[in-house]
């Protein structure tokens, strides 16, 4: 368990400095020494307004005595002033009583002597005392006493509060220390416990600056910028109570359409400035509709959620037909190609379009009903944009069962290989094989794989399903050999199986414990594996091709070939995809693509096999334009290991029997 620390009870700055005992001694100091200059600034400018006021009386009794012409009242008024004697100057400056020498001593004090409104001489007198006590002693020495006491009183509290702090922060600082597995340090002075104050400020700002650098991370897409999964998720969590059925909210999940592809020529850091530039302009157009106001739209916020996937919610629609009219907006936005370092890329969008609060009231429905309706879309080869519907739900709720169900599958060992012969157009005996999964419940109902196999390679079951298929075909054409029966077999290879890093040795692993010459074995890999990424490709396949194994094209023409790479790469059989053997019959493109395709094949040297193959005609078109291979159901569906054992077997007899008739 772990130990809560308590809070360091560390005092602010302001309140250490202020509390400090000297501070407080220094602070009541000046208090008293404040108060005893104002008492006495206060005495001594009464005094001194009193001697002028003195000074000003003597001043117009001299004048009045002058006026008389009676000098001895003058003599008495200066001896009635005493010691603090009086002189009497003209306005030229002689003295006329008094004594002079007063004016060379101290402070003085002058009032004009004035007759008949005529200033007739000054007087000059000494200040009649320099400070004249009126406060009583005692009560200063009272005040001072108490500051005294109240510096001490401040002194002790203060000392006794920093104590109980300084207690406090080394109770924290031995137990951090003691969780560090440190003996502990000792943090004795008052500086130090003030750096140390200092310290936790700054990490703590630095700890908030980064809290809010993390919580601005969390919420956004480093890629676009713009807000993530989590804040959307938060946002539809609030706003989707809100929405009734005057006032839809509206979510869309988006993709864009032939991202994977533009990525896979341009690279990973292009393809990243690709998706901020799709982001933009998703931004914009959204920007553009809410301005317009030609759809009713409260608010649009747009999302990136992950990847080259993107979520747009709407607030305020007042039908489905004003959200199928932003997605009409917004994929128009994109007919206009991309530029990116001057290379043209085209992107499209794809959606799934879900409403709340009819298609479900929590964000997380939302975002998985989007994401089904877009499948559903995907599934079917198609772009655009689809809204969801219950069906949807029940399509991927079967998804997930067959799933469940193809998991228990290979546990009771429900998968095996059935063969589908491959004619040899210049012998006309069966050359080949490939080696198609079948699902074959217990109850004896079958399941297809055009069902099954995209469901495994989501689910990455495939890896599985595909490495039981390459044993067991192995191990049938082991058993071929072995009854003399020489007949290579061509297993299908999901790109996932291939990114294994353990891909080569599971091939020769199964080769080596069945005893399959590895010449007996052919793989059928798609165009896309081969080309995303050449450099591994071939660094997996090398050491597999150098043992004696052969590589296929599977459904070549499909895929977008990118020739220059798929020359380089050494293959040893293109596999004719069926859609253009099916368009031999028709006047299109199909019979011009085939017989390119099969000149390409005679030009490199390799292999050509026909798939679906399934009337005469088709066959002696193939057969006079140099196909080497035909495979289809003209000539069988695929078998299990006993039947094709047998139709290889009679068939080969047949033609043997045949040649020979025609010979004799
Ligand atoms: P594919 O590799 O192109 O296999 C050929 C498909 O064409 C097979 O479908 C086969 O039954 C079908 N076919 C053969 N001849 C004809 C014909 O004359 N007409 C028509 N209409 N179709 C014909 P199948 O067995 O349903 O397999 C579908 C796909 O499933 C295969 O296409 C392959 O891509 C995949 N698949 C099958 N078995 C495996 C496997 O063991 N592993 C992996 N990874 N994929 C597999
Ligand atoms: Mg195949
Ligand atoms: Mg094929």
């Amino acid at each position: 368990m772990t130990e809560k620390l308590a809070p360091a009870r560390v005092t602010s700055r302001m309140s250490l400095v202020l509390f400090h005992p000297l501070m407080s001694v220094a602070i009541s100091v000046t208090l008293v020494a404040a108060f005893l200059a104002v008492s006495i600034g206060a005495n001594f400018s009464r005094s001194h307004t009193d001697s002028q006021r003195q000074t000003e009386m003597i001043a117009r009794m001299v004048a009045s005595d002058l006026a008389a012409g009676d000098m001895a009242g003058v003599e008495r008024v200066f001896e009635a002033a005493g010691q603090d004697a009086l002189a009497l100057v003209s306005p030229k400056g002689r003295h006329l009583a008094g004594e002079p020498e007063l004016l060379d001593r101290g402070r003085t004090l002058f009032a004009p002597v004035i007759h008949d409104g005529r200033e007739i001489a000054k007087l000059h007198s000494h200040e009649l005392s320099a400070f004249r006590m009126q406060t009583p002693v005692w009560l200063v020495a009272l005040i001072c006493v108490s500051a005294i006491l109240v510096a001490a009183v401040f002194g002790y509290l203060y000392s006794q509060r920093l104590v109980r702090d300084i207690a406090a922060i080394e109770q924290d600082i031995d137990r951090v220390a003691h969780q560090a597995r440190d003996p502990g340090r000792q943090f004795g002075s008052f500086a130090e416990l003030q750096r140390l104050r200092l310290h936790t400020v700054r990490t703590l700002r630095s700890l908030l600056r980064e809290r809010d650098d993390l919580r601005s991370l969390a919420y956004h897409h480093p890629v676009t910028g713009l807000p993530n999964l989590a804040a959307l998720q938060e946002y539809l969590e609030r706003i989707l109570p809100e929405a009734d059925e005057h006032s839809s909210v509206c979510f869309m999940f988006i993709n864009l359409d032939r991202f994977g592809r533009a990525c896979e020529m341009l690279g990973a850091g292009p393809g990243n400035a690709l998706l901020a530039k799709a982001a933009e302009r998703m931004k914009a157009e959204l920007a553009k509709i809410s301005g317009q106001g030609l759809i009713h739209v409260e608010e649009t916020r747009l999302a990136h959620l992950h990847s080259d996937d993107f979520g747009v919610f709407l607030s305020g629609l007042s039908s489905r037909k004003d959200a199928s009219l932003v997605a009409r907006a917004m994929r128009a936005a994109f007919v206009k190609p991309f530029n990116l370092d001057g290379r043209r890329i085209t992107l499209g969008l794809s959606g799934g379009i879900v409403m709340a609060p009819e298609d479900g009231d929590r964000a997380e429905d939302l975002m998985r009903r989007g994401r089904i309706a877009l499948s559903s879309l995907r599934d079917e080869g198609r772009t655009g944009f689809r809204f969801f519907t219950p069906r949807l739900d029940r399509v991927a709720k079967g998804r997930l069962q067959l799933e469940t169900d193809m998991r228990r599958a290979l546990a009771r060992d429900e998968f095996e290989p059935f063969f589908q012969p491959k004619i040899d157009f210049r012998t006309g005996r069966v050359s080949g094989c490939e080696a198609l999964a079948r699902w074959t419940r217990k109850d004896g109902s079958s399941v297809s794989p055009g069902a099954f196999i995209p469901v495994a390679e989501e689910s990455g079951l495939i890896d599985e399903i595909g490495q039981r298929i390459l044993y067991r075909s192995c191990e049938a054409a082991v058993g071929w050999l072995r009854e003399g029966l020489s007949i290579p077999v061509a297993v299908n290879v999901s790109p996932s199986q291939v990114a294994r890093p353990d891909f080569r040795d599971l091939v020769t692993g199964t080769l080596a414990q069945t005893g399959l010459p590895p010449k007996f074995l052919e793989l059928e890999i798609t165009e896309s594996v081969a080309v995303s990424d050449p450099k591994k490709f071939e660094s997996v396949m090398h050491p597999l091709k150098a043992m004696g194994v052969r590589l296929a094209i599977d459904d070549f023409g499909t895929g977008h070939s990118n020739l220059s790479i798929l020359s380089r790469l050494n293959f040893d059989v293109f596999k004719i995809d069926r859609q253009f053997i099916a368009g031999l019959d028709g006047h299109d493109s199909a019979p011009a693509i085939v017989e390119m395709i099969l000149a390409m094949g005679e030009s490199l040297g390799l292999e050509t096999v026909a798939e679906g193959i399934e009337t005469p005609e088709q066959a002696r078109f193939l057969r006079r334009r140099g196909c080497t291979l035909g495979q289809g159901f003209l000539y069988a569906r695929a078998l299990c290991e006993s039947e094709f054992r047998d139709f290889a077997e009679s068939w080969n007899q047949r033609r043997s029997g045949a040649r020979r008739a025609q010979a004799g």
